[in-house]
């Protein structure tokens, strides 16, 4: 066993590497998320040539395959104290850095052609279309194929704040959640990865009046369903987080049973699960369209040939609506980006993830001791953008002082930005296509799918086999023609 560190700021060893290329993965943003290696306090600039080094040597990887890991803003790691004092941004976000990376000329992209058939493609490698992936094989269905154009881990599953809670303000969405947080704490067991589940509460804070009758109402239907979440002062939030200032705060629900996960080992463990059972995840494959008759899918098109199919499940996250549209299908949904960061490391003092929920900031501290946080900007129009912006730093910045305004000399290590997918009504698109039923819709998932996932995919794996329910008539694409919303309020951002 080799105790050699590669990257020394998150303790990832030479074995770690041996592993990640032992599980196929080469690329370097793969084996990045897989070991964790570059995302410490030099962001990879001590470590990388050595990785390059290893996945050469021992992955069998040409030099000129290997590019760098992408870079993320800031350069320095900066003071959040810094960064609050700067005034002058942009009211409307520009597109930010780094620009995005062309996957179409990855040279991952395998050489041999796609699977000529398979019963069922999942379009989407990430949560959603993984975690159906492994619930279909462990029921037996083991003839799937997840098509994912860039490496796990990519969309929104791969950048996302990794929360989980069961304070919701709908009866469907709080059932999906309790049932998560099952699933998520039986994970290590079932699939022998460890998701660093921390189960230290969320907190909400509201500013008005409105607000605070909003949790009322939550908090009672909350309760009526089995969430022990309570209703407190601004004073009984300070006593969940002293260091908090309650700044401008009316009033508070806390439920100590909500918690955090780690996003990347949650899309490994069911990637490598469902891999395990026969399934084939095939990444840096692209679908590019559908061969469509007599109203059904026949087969998916993809950048390495077509794949003929029984059914196809659309989980591909905010790149839903461009999807469907190439089987001529309108999705009502729309890409938002939402940026989030992460700070050096500190001894843990933050149990609960706390969320302002009238600015949609939100931030928690990981079982790495860095605090992970996250802002929605109303001012973000609609699309597919994922750079990084200074004025997320500078806004980001005064919020979370106004809360606590002790972590003024913590340092901001690293920004990024994944989409949200959002619908008209922030509830997810389930069930069958109208004119198209053999195409399955599991999308806009708005900035919840993470937690959703356990419990939506085995539901839509035992729905595909046959059993009825509800929740595939409640949430489908037709409800939105038929007028019949199922409004979520209670969303972060
Ligand atoms: C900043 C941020 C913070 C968030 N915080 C939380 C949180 O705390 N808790 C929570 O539960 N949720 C959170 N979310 C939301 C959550 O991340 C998403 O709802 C969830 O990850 C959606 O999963 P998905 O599988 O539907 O989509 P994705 O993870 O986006 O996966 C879709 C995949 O489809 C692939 N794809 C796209 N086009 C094609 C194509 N043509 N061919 C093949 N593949 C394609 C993409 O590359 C992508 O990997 C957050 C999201 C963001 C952006």
């Amino acid at each position: 066993m080799s105790k050699t560190l590669v990257c020394t700021c998150e303790d990832v060893t030479v074995e770690d590497f041996e592993k990640a290329i032992a599980r196929g993965y080469k690329d370097v943003e793969s084996v990045k998320r897989y070991t964790g290696f570059g995302t410490g306090v030099c962001q990879g600039k001590s470590c990388l040539a050595r990785a390059a080094q290893l996945l050469c040597d021992k992955g069998g990887e040409p030099p000129e395959k290997l590019g760098p890991i992408t870079p993320r803003p800031p350069f320095r790691p900066t003071r959040f104290g810094a960064l609050a004092s700067v005034e002058d941004f942009d009211e409307v976000p520009p597109k930010g850095i780094p620009p995005p990376i062309n996957l179409q000329s990855s040279p991952y992209r395998p050489s041999e052609p796609a699977p000529a058939r398979a019963k069922i493609v999942i379009i989407g490698g990430g949560i959603m279309g993984l975690a159906l992936a492994w619930n279909l094989a462990k029921r037996g269905e083991r003839d799937v194929v997840v098509l994912e154009k860039g490496y796990l881990c990519a969309g929104a599953s791969g950048r996302n704040g990794g929360g989980v809670r069961m304070q919701w303000s709908t009866r469907a969405n709080i059932e999906l959640a309790k049932r998560s947080m099952e699933l998520c704490k039986s994970f290590a067991r079932e699939l022998g990865v460890n998701i660093w589940l921390r189960q230290g509460g969320y907190l909400f804070l509201v500013r008005t009046d409105e607000g605070a009758r909003r949790l009322e109402r939550n908090v009672r239907l909350q309760n009526s369903l089995g969430v022990r979440t309570e209703l407190i002062s601004p004073d009984g939030a300070r006593d969940v987080v002293p260091q908090l200032s309650a700044k401008g705060i009316v009033a508070a629900a806390f439920n100590p049973d909500d918690g955090v996960i780690f996003p990347w080992p949650f899309l490994w463990g069911y990637a490598s699960g469902a891999q395990k059972l026969g399934v084939r995840v095939e990444t840096f494959t692209k679908v590019t369209g559908f061969q469509i008759a007599q109203g059904r899918v026949r087969a998916v098109e993809t950048d390495r040939g077509p794949i003929q199919c029984e059914q196809v499940v659309l989980a591909s996250g905010a790149w839903s609506p461009q999807i469907a549209q190439l089987a001529g299908v309108k999705l009502p949904n729309e890409p938002h980006r939402h940026e989030i960061l992460v700070t050096e490391p500190l001894k843990p003092f933050l149990n609960p993830l706390v969320s302002v929920l009238d600015s949609g900031l939100y931030f928690s501290q990981s079982m790495r001791g860095e605090i992970v946080g996250g802002m929605g900007d109303p001012h973000e129009p609609p699309g597919l953008e994922m750079g990084s912006t200074f004025g997320f730093l500078a806004r980001f910045s005064k919020a979370i002082l106004e809360q606590v305004p002790v972590l003024g000399d913590v340092k901001v290590v690293r920004q990024w930005a994944g989409c949200y997918d959002v619908t008209p009504d922030n509830a997810p698109i389930l069930g069958r296509t109208p004119e198209l039923p053999n195409l399955v819709q599991m999308s806009g998932f708005v900035g919840h799918g993470f937690m959703m996932a356990p419990a939506v995919a085995e539901r839509t794996a035992a729905w595909l086999a046959g059993e009825k329910d509800e929740l595939f008539e409640k949430f489908s694409l037709a409800r939105f023609a038929e007028g019949r919303l199922e409004k979520e309020d209670f969303i972060i951002g």
